[in-house]
């Protein structure tokens, strides 16, 4: 079969500041919740925190982490596996009502070399996909035009959330 992968030029800003700095944005954002729609923070519950990637993948591509900074899965708890995968599928909700991707990849990297942007603090990343989106982004590779899109598109999935008893902040 074959295996396109995604074009997303503007992550190369995302890429060049890995090395400038050792903050964690997971555990920065958890600490600032008076400016979570900044953040692009989605959701929190108890044990766990959803954002939308500002540097995403495709449409809609959120991060579902754990409170705690945690590197792997050795490290959390059942509660905490529970609920991100319980969030997986609320993700999956909400973004369908709002964008409606044909399909999903769901996943997680650990360590740098398996692409694991932040690899100290454990996180799953939902990506919505669409048939022949291999360049769907491609045309709108501004990024004011996705970080406009991206506030729009927390707003919304917010609303969705408030009408279907999804998770809230
Ligand atoms: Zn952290």
């Amino acid at each position: 079969m074959e295996h396109k992968n995604l074009w997303a030029p503007w992550r190369i800003k995302y890429i060049q500041g890995l090395n400038e700095s050792h903050d964690c944005f997971i555990c920065h954002n958890l600490k600032n919740p008076d400016d979570d729609d900044k953040n692009l923070v989605l959701w929190r519950t108890d044990t766990s925190i959803v954002i939308l990637n500002r540097f995403p993948y495709n449409n809609g591509h959120l991060l579902i982490a754990p409170a705690r900074h945690i590197p792997d899965l050795g490290k959390a708890t059942d509660q905490e596996i529970l609920q991100m995968m319980k969030l997986v599928r609320d993700s999956q909700k909400a973004l369908t009502l709002a964008i409606k991707p044909h399909g999903f990849n769901v996943g997680m990297n650990f360590g740098r070399c398996a692409g694991a942007g932040l690899p100290d603090h454990l996180h799953l990343h939902v990506v919505p996909r669409w048939d022949g989106d291999t360049n769907f982004m491609s045309v709108c590779s501004d990024t004011d035009v996705i970080s406009q899109s991206l506030t729009e598109l927390l707003e919304q999935l917010k609303q969705i959330s408030k009408e279907h008893n999804l998770p809230s902040l």
